[in-house]
């Protein structure tokens, strides 16, 4: 039978960071009537570019339907690690794929140097990371993969079903793979630092504020927004998770918007936390609908998440699934209550890479597609185009890729229901 969480007195659905932080947000001004570049989306994509942007001396407006930094920016598991969605040998066996998998690196060292660059604290943990093999078919593939880590010269370890015991307290994965140079950080604070570099910078950022339209004129572009229209010469695409389908349809066309839930416990004792993660690792584990979890940057609470389904569904619905799943793998977590509950949006590409570009046809620079692993990309993204958009020379190994669409409609719900079951039976097979 399925489990039902119990919940702390103060139980609240909303992100158990944002207890801890104030999302910066600037009153509403009077939209300019023109502007050098308008990025719609105030996520680490968007705050990353406009910092670029105006740090650099150009006009740029973030416009964000929410309050700035609201997204899954504010909202995520804050594991940060190098690669993505894809594992290294699939990087790999791409077309430049070894610059791709640097870049990757380069990416999330890049978020580690932020704290010194922007002189503010997001409790970056350098701790390393266990992706948890959850078939046996997986735990083979890990130890090739071992070897193709130390073949490129990052440090990486096969762990046996024994070595996971050690690792996570839990007897239920088949092996394991760690990859010690990833990190974790607190998601909130990090994205109220880039709020005030780029504001401090000159950026202007307004929330409540949906962008309705995009039209391209004869030069630049026409916004049409819930706050009037807007003119400008560049326009940026951040909005990953959240795309509206109707917006840029190519950009529609090519992302599948999916939930992502995570709950937060109650404090537990520190022999409790120790007993299910020893190091501090982040962990996740190696479904296609995966679980990931952490404790907090403080160690006192556990945080677990998780595509509980590809198709609409509730943080209630999803709390519960997921404080199963939880006592499923550390049993000796039941009973401890729930303190925050809440869910927000990621962005599945058809090729499970994350992509960079400018739009062929209607000269519009987008960065999305992260796949549920964008701490670190979409930061990188998100300051790339915003070199760009300045006339700086900045190379994306990713910006050369093609885009496939997603290969079926995207938006029609017994379609994503089919895709879960599609995604199950792959990971009731290891594949
Ligand atoms: C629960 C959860 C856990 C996650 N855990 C991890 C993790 O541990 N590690 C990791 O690497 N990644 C994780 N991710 C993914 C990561 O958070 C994202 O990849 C990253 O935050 C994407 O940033 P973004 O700026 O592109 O998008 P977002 O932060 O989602 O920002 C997009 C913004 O666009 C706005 N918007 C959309 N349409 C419009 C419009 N028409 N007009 C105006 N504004 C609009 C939205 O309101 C939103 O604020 C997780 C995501 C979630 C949801």
């Amino acid at each position: 039978m399925a489990l039902v969480a119990p919940l702390t007195p103060d139980y609240e659905a909303r992100p158990y960071w944002w207890d801890e932080v104030d999302l910066p947000q600037a009153a509403p001004v009077p939209l300019p009537g023109t502007v050098d570049v308008a990025v719609v989306g105030g996520g680490y994509t968007g705050l990353a570019a406009a910092w670029e942007i105006s740090r650099a001396g150009r006009d740029v407006i973030v416009l964000d339907r929410d309050d700035i930094g609201a997204g899954a920016s504010s909202r995520n598991g804050g594991m940060v690690h190098p690669g993505g969605k894809r594992d290294l040998s699939e990087f790999l066996a791409e077309p430049s794929g070894r610059q791709l998998w640097d870049e990757t690196v380069a990416a999330f060292e890049g978020v580690g140097a932020l704290g010194t660059e922007l002189g503010i604290g997001f409790d970056w943990q350098r701790r390393g990371h266990v992706e948890l093999a959850h078939h046996p078919r997986v735990a083979r593939h890990q130890q090739a993969l071992a070897a193709t880590y130390s073949s490129i010269g990052e440090e990486a370890r096969f762990l046996d079903a024994s070595d996971v015991r050690g690792e996570i307290g839990s007897g239920r994965f088949f092996g394991g793979l760690l990859v010690e140079r990833s990190a974790g950080v607190h998601p909130a604070k990090l994205a109220a630092g880039l709020v005030r570099a780029a504001t401090a910078s000159g950026a202007v950022l307004q929330g409540a504020t949906t962008v309705l339209g995009v039209d391209r004129r004869s030069q630049g572009y026409e916004l049409e927004t819930s706050r009037g229209a807007l003119r400008c010469s560049e326009v940026v695409v951040a909005t990953n998770g959240t795309t509206d389908r109707r917006l840029v349809p190519w950009l529609g066309r090519r992302v599948l918007r999916i939930g992502s839930y995570m709950i937060a416990t109650e404090p537990v004792d520190p022999d409790l936390a120790t007993s299910v993660n020893p190091h501090g690792r982040m962990f996740f584990d190696t479904k296609n609908l995966l679980h990931y979890w952490r404790l907090s940057p403080d160690g006192r609470r556990i945080l677990f998440g998780g595509r509980t389904s590809l198709s609409p569904t509730t943080v209630e619905r999803s709390r519960d699934l997921l404080y199963g799943a939880m006592v499923k793998v550390h049993p000796q977590l039941e009973g401890v209550r729930v303190g925050r509950a809440w869910g927000g949006q990621v962005a599945l590409t058809a090729d499970r890479f994350p992509h960079v570009g400018r739009h062929r046809d209607s000269g519009i620079v987008y960065a999305m597609g992260y796949c549920g692993s964008g701490v670190a990309l979409s930061i990188h993204f998100g300051r790339v185009v915003g070199r760009w958009l300045c006339g700086l020379d900045d190379q994306s190994a990713f910006a050369a890729r093609s885009w496939p669409p997603v290969p079926w409609p995207a938006h029609v719900p017994w379609l994503l229901a089919g895709a879960g079951v599609g995604f199950k039976v792959r990971d009731a097979l290891g594949r």
